[in-house]
């Protein structure tokens, strides 16, 4: 298992991949991000934009200054998260290319009724795609076919694309190179999280460029990896449920000693995406109904 955590981006000039391939980070680094968000520019004299990140006019005319002389035949988006989709509106601005890939911002689940959803200020509700890609089906380019694989979990709507022809896949923050993803309800899904893992590892390829941080070699090993840090994490909450019944910032204090307090709201939205996988599943039950601050414990609800 090889990934480049020591992945040093030089903003505002491409990193050359392979032939046709390159990177280009956005100056957007922070607890989430890592160093930024990777935009993808895949062709030579008519490119694609994968993700041309959060709405930064000078990471925008690094993007225009790279395509310099070519033509940018579409700008692909992967999911509506404000870190990845809100430069496409900006470069369509600038090039008049279509936007294509994910569907709109959509809550699968109206989770937060009356609550406040931290995270919930991530989602990009403008993003609209001029054309939105399904599953399986091949985005041709003049130069290069994508496949879109759908990979909720992270959001409801993320997508995947694989080169044709190429042992290649753009994670995007399906499969990152520093962290694990964030699920985080009701966007994000731990159950379909799971299924878009298992769907990865039934395909072919080995090399994953995410949307954030360096190329993940030997994928299959590193996302069995991803898969096993996240049943762990479900067997200490059970352990806990085991015990007595436990509100969510209890369970983070106890899981997650290790990390800063300024992440224990983004750390409870996981332990919330458990949660709901597990009540789901019949494991755990909660007083009153499912919620950020509901009570959990063993087992399923006495009717
Ligand atoms: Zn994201």
């Amino acid at each position: 298992m090889k990934h480049d955590r020591d992945f040093t981006p030089d903003y505002g000039s491409p990193a050359e991949l392979s032939p046709g391939f390159r990177r280009l980070t956005a100056n957007n680094p922070g607890p989430f991000t890592f160093k930024g968000t990777n935009t993808y520019l895949l062709g030579t004299r008519s490119i694609v934009i994968l993700d041309p990140g959060p709405a930064l006019p000078e990471h925008i005319d690094s993007l225009l200054k790279a395509c310099a002389g070519s033509k940018i035949e579409a700008i692909l988006v992967s999911h509506t998260h404000m870190d990845h989709s809100p430069g496409a509106r900006l470069l369509k601005q600038e090039t008049g290319a279509p936007i294509v890939g994910c569907g709109p911002h959509r809550a699968a689940r109206d989770l937060f009724e009356n609550e406040i959803n931290p995270l919930d200020s991530s989602g990009d509700k403008e993003h609209q795609p001029d054309r939105q890609l399904q599953d399986g089906e091949v985005f041709q380019c003049a130069e290069f076919g994508l496949e879109t694989i759908e990979t909720p979990g992270h959001t409801a709507n993320h997508l995947c694309f694989a080169l044709q022809g190429e042992d290649l896949l753009l994670s995007a923050d399906h499969v990152m190179g520093w962290s694990t993803s964030i699920v985080a309800p009701p966007d994000g899904s731990m159950r379909d999280y799971m299924t878009s893992i298992e769907k990865l590892l039934s395909r072919p390829e080995t090399n994953y460029y995410p949307g954030h941080g360096g190329k993940v070699s030997d994928a299959h090993t590193y996302v069995q990896h991803l898969k096993r840090h996240r049943l762990q994490r479900e067997a200490s909450i059970l352990a806990l449920m085991a015990k007595r019944s436990w509100s969510i910032p209890e369970i983070v204090n106890e899981l997650y000693a290790d990390i800063d307090v300024s992440l224990h709201p983004a750390a409870g939205l996981s332990v919330f995406a458990h949660l709901e996988d597990l009540v789901e599943r019949g494991l755990v039950s909660s007083t009153p109904d499912l919620s950020l601050t509901a009570h959990y414990s063993n087992g399923s609800k006495p009717s």
